[in-house]
């Protein structure tokens, strides 16, 4: 049973939809993986989506999906182990395709392990430009530069440190920032599995929030004018989401501003204006909490963009 205060928080968050997405908690129908495209030729991924019951997806024509019950033969697949697909939730792909990066550019992604965007930003980049991976926890660093390795991912480098010294470390150098933040993960918790809610609190999700805000602002310092920030979580709580981007808002002094996220295939809501005492701007609203369903995860998704 996941924990009370979330399950009402839940619901003033959602007045309208928090049974559904209670519901579709308890959901994992269907798995989704992409092609790595340093390793899998179209014709070699087309012959493994043909072996399997895959579907198409509408945004990103090198992602998949397979109902669960084929997800072991992803997991023990020798194309999964040697890094020519990724098994990763479509709500995550978002991130790096909204980002949108070039071949030219040089993207710092600040939360990195274990490197499911940073693969796709490189995807999506062909391997060229620069792409800085930070990571502060040892363990999940090494797990970060081993699936870069397997994957050929060769435009990366990473950086073991805390993503908070990026900003007065590297001054407005980076064409875009991808700030996949670290967060209480409340969109993971399945109401069947104790151990994805037992760390739930609202302690954790206002030490979170504290976390994400120093984040957020080395992201803006780290930035270019002129250059994008996605700023991600896998939580609903409005502390962790509209709350930080309004921190930034206002500690920018308006020099960062929201971006129109085009998001058209599952339901979801903008983001809010209010939460308890909290007003935050109406630029707030373009940001876009994507419903869990079948396939995607819950997630929270906002696009800035730098002044010049
Ligand atoms: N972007 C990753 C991916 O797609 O595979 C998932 C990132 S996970 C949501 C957040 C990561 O941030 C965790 O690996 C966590 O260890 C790391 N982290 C936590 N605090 C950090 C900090 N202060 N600086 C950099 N990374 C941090």
């Amino acid at each position: 049973m996941l924990p009370e205060k979330f399950i009402d928080r839940l619901q003033e968050i959602y007045p309208e939809d928090h049974q559904e997405i209670l519901m579709n908690m308890a959901l994992c129908e269907r798995v989704a993986y992409r092609r790595n495209p340093h390793k899998f030729t179209d014709e070699e991924f087309a012959e493994l989506n043909n072996s399997l019951d895959s579907n198409e997806v509408e945004f990103y024509e090198d992602a998949r999906t397979v109902p669960y019950a084929q997800r072991e033969i992803l997991v023990n697949s020798s194309e999964f182990s040697e890094g020519k697909i990724y098994i990763q939730n479509l709500s995550s792909m978002l991130a790096p395709l909204e980002l949108d990066p070039g071949k030219d550019d040089w993207v710092c992604d600040f939360a990195a392990a274990p490197g499911g965007k940073t693969l796709l930003l490189s995807a999506l980049m062909h391997n060229e430009g620069q792409i800085s991976a930070v990571e502060v926890v040892k363990k999940r660093f090494f797990r970060l530069k081993e699936n870069l390795r397997v994957a050929n991912a060769e435009n990366v480098r990473c950086y073991l440190t805390d993503g908070r010294s990026v900003g007065k470390k590297c001054p407005e150098r980076f064409d875009h920032v991808l700030l996949d933040a670290p967060c209480s993960s409340e969109a993971r918790m399945h109401p069947d599995k104790e151990e994805s809610y037992s760390h739930w609190t609202y302690k954790k999700v206002k030490e979170c929030a504290r976390k994400q805000k120093g984040l957020i602002l080395a992201a803006y310092e780290s930035l270019k004018p002129g250059g994008r920030l996605i700023y991600c979580t896998c939580s609903f709580a409005p502390e962790e989401n509209e709350a930080v981007l309004q921190f930034l808002l206002d500690q920018s002094e308006n020099e960062m501003e929201m971006r129109d996220i085009d998001y058209q295939y599952s339901t979801y809501s903008s983001g809010l204006t209010k939460w308890g005492k909290a007003e935050y701007s109406p630029s707030i609203q373009k940001a876009v909490r994507i419903h869990p369903t079948d396939t995607l995860d819950g997630f929270f998704i906002a696009k800035l963009q730098k002044r010049v």
